[in-house]
């Protein structure tokens, strides 16, 4: 079992699911008050029972029980496993609760879940999905980034639910936000929140460009831009590159920097271009 402590309220157990989007796989956070007797559980994870085995022993070994589950938002890497809430007799907590397929109560932008010992305020930060919430831990003033901001690398702006606009907005609130080190989804704790934010405000914008070059180096569609902007990257995370790159496209459509054709039959196209 890969369980590690990072603070007198939280530990980690790492999930068995790494892959090039998941990096060493999914973060499974455990909070609560030393001595208290019950943890939150942050992000589930995948449903494997060997995750399940090592979260029920990282638990026991903290002579706790459960007391609450929270996702940072419905990606089924984050929320596959919530349905272990029902085994634990607990509740689940979710910005949009109709994403996830079992009863679970809302939390909504700003509201505080206190269990444990622990108090999480929800921070609502959509982009990456649009329920996505970023999470304050009140006794530490770390936060819980789910897939805003990864340890590592950057994320994905996962269209249509994803949202470039929105993904720049809630990077921005995250760094009002001033905390003390962000634990992210996957990867390594980021000790240094206001760089990593700095770095991927930074991305994003070289990416955008580059986005309006390959357009207007003559790039159409969204693959086209994709295998020019993202010749960098390995071509296995080509899928997600290009739902970011439609979330690019969007964005610009909506700022009328750029337009989308139109077919023959008068609908809309997958055909961009520079206005
Ligand atoms: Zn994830």
């Amino acid at each position: 079992m890969t369980l590690t402590r990072l603070d007198e309220v939280t530990n980690v157990v790492l999930a068995p699911n790494p892959s090039p989007l998941t990096l060493d796989g999914t973060n499974t956070y455990l909070l609560g008050a030393p001595g208290c007797g019950e943890v939150i559980v942050v992000d589930p994870g995948p449903d494997l029972l060997q995750h399940r085995q090592a979260v029920d022993a990282a638990a026991a070994g903290m002579d706790a029980t459960i007391a609450a589950v929270v996702l940072t938002h419905h990606h089924a890497d984050h929320a596959e496993a919530a349905g272990w809430a029902t085994d634990w007799g607990v509740q689940v907590w979710t910005f949009t609760p109709s994403f996830v397929q079992l009863p679970a109560a809302p939390l909504h932008d700003g509201e505080q879940l206190t269990r444990a010992g622990v108090t999480l305020e929800a921070v609502h930060t959509p982009g990456h999905a649009s329920d996505h919430l970023c999470l304050r831990v009140c006794q530490t003033d770390v936060v819980l980034s789910g897939d805003h901001v990864l340890g590592r690398g950057t994320t994905v702006v996962a269209w249509p639910d994803g949202d470039m606009a929105a993904y720049l907005a809630s990077l921005r609130r995250l760094a009002a936000c001033d905390a003390t080190a962000l634990y992210p989804g996957h990867g390594p704790v980021l000790g240094d929140p206001a760089a990593a934010i700095a770095r991927y405000l930074a991305h994003r914008e070289k990416r955008e460009a580059a986005v309006l070059a390959a357009l207007a180096a003559g790039d159409a569609t969204p693959a086209q831009v994709v295998v020019r902007v993202y010749a960098d990257v390995d071509p296995v995370l080509h899928p997600a590159a290009e739902r970011t790159v439609r979330a690019q496209l969007a964005k610009l459509c909506n700022e009328e920097r750029i337009t989308r054709a139109l077919d023959p039959g008068g609908g809309e196209s997958d055909s961009y271009r520079v206005r």
